[in-house]
């Protein structure tokens, strides 16, 4: 297997808004709102039994705030958790809070990974939701007790500034928003995303115990630490495949995509170009790589010296 080879498992076969328990303690439940980024959907997850939390209630889908209500009929929702603030996990939240009065619980509000360059507006705005407010921001490695459930936050900036993915420490297994997904590497497009910090996030869930993610969409990740290891040695051949092009001389963004980027789906092609960007500013604050002016999307790039 090729250093990049990420063994992906696009195995997923849940119909929409129907209850799922997945593991003792944890039910989930899809939105209907599949597509390039989301894959089947997303993935909202209930903990606990009587009273529950809600791990990412979703896109603003009405069915989907019905049918996750009705899955929890009887019982108390006593937590909300958000592992970041895209459009397709938190704007449910208003509705699911005003009908259970859950306490909101996340990082922060939506902010980009840096300050935005002269004429730079986050990229990918309309995937942001910027209206959402926790009733309280969890710092790193905080403890949330509920009643049968314990849940630990991790900050995992990287997808997005504010991404945090939760542990619940009584079935030893992580809730991995768009962080780590079985199907998929995710998006880290700046100015929302930053790639050293995605990075850096990878890193510290390899150092965990827990072997079992369940992600905002597709099904659970197995043998977490050594899949995740794949996700950085992904990440570091892309790098490679960069400063390759880049040995043959300046190039812009869409050159560079073109070059790496061999079937991708057209949809995805500003994406990549993000992405793409999000390596380049990795490797321009490590003085690998030199451009003029900050790092953009139309910047021109090349070795750092040549
Ligand atoms: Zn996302």
């Amino acid at each position: 297997m090729a250093a990049d080879d990420i063994p992906f498992d696009k195995r997923f076969d849940l119909a929409p808004d129907t209850v799922d328990e997945v593991a003792p303690g944890v039910r989930r439940v899809l939105a209907n709102n599949p597509g390039p980024f989301t894959f089947k959907g997303t993935v909202s997850y209930i903990i606990g039994r009587g009273k529950v939390a809600i791990v990412d209630p979703g896109p603003l889908d009405e069915a989907h705030i019905a049918a996750l209500l009705s899955a929890v009929r009887n019982e108390t929702v006593t937590h909300i958790f958000v592992t970041h603030t895209h459009r397709d996990h938190s704007p449910a939240v208003p509705a699911i809070k005003a009908a259970t009065g859950a306490l909101v619980l996340a990082e922060g509000p939506h902010r980009a990974a840096r300050s935005l360059n002269v004429g730079e507006a986050p990229r990918l705005d309309a995937s942001n939701d910027t209206d959402f407010q926790p009733d309280r921001a969890l710092a790193d490695g905080e403890v949330v007790a509920g009643k049968g459930f314990t849940i630990e936050a991790i900050t995992t900036p990287g997808h997005t500034a504010n991404h945090m993915a939760f542990a619940f420490k009584e079935a030893d297994l992580v809730f991995s928003g768009d962080h780590v997904m079985a199907w998929s590497t995710p998006i880290v497009a700046p100015p929302d995303g930053a790639m050293s910090d995605y990075m850096a996030s990878l890193d510290k869930l390899t150092r965990r115990g827990e072997t079992i993610h369940f992600p905002g969409h597709g099904g659970a990740v197995t043998d977490a630490p050594r899949f995740v290891r794949h996700f950085t040695a992904h990440r570091k051949a892309r790098e490679q495949s960069i400063l390759e092009q880049l040995a043959k001389g300046e190039a812009d963004v869409a050159t560079l995509v073109q070059a790496i980027y061999v079937g991708l789906d057209p949809r995805l092609t500003r994406a990549a170009g993000l992405s793409v960007l999000a390596h380049l500013e990795d490797l321009v604050v490590r003085g690998i790589v030199a451009t003029d002016g900050a790092p953009s999307i139309d910047g021109r790039y090349r070795f750092a010296g040549a």
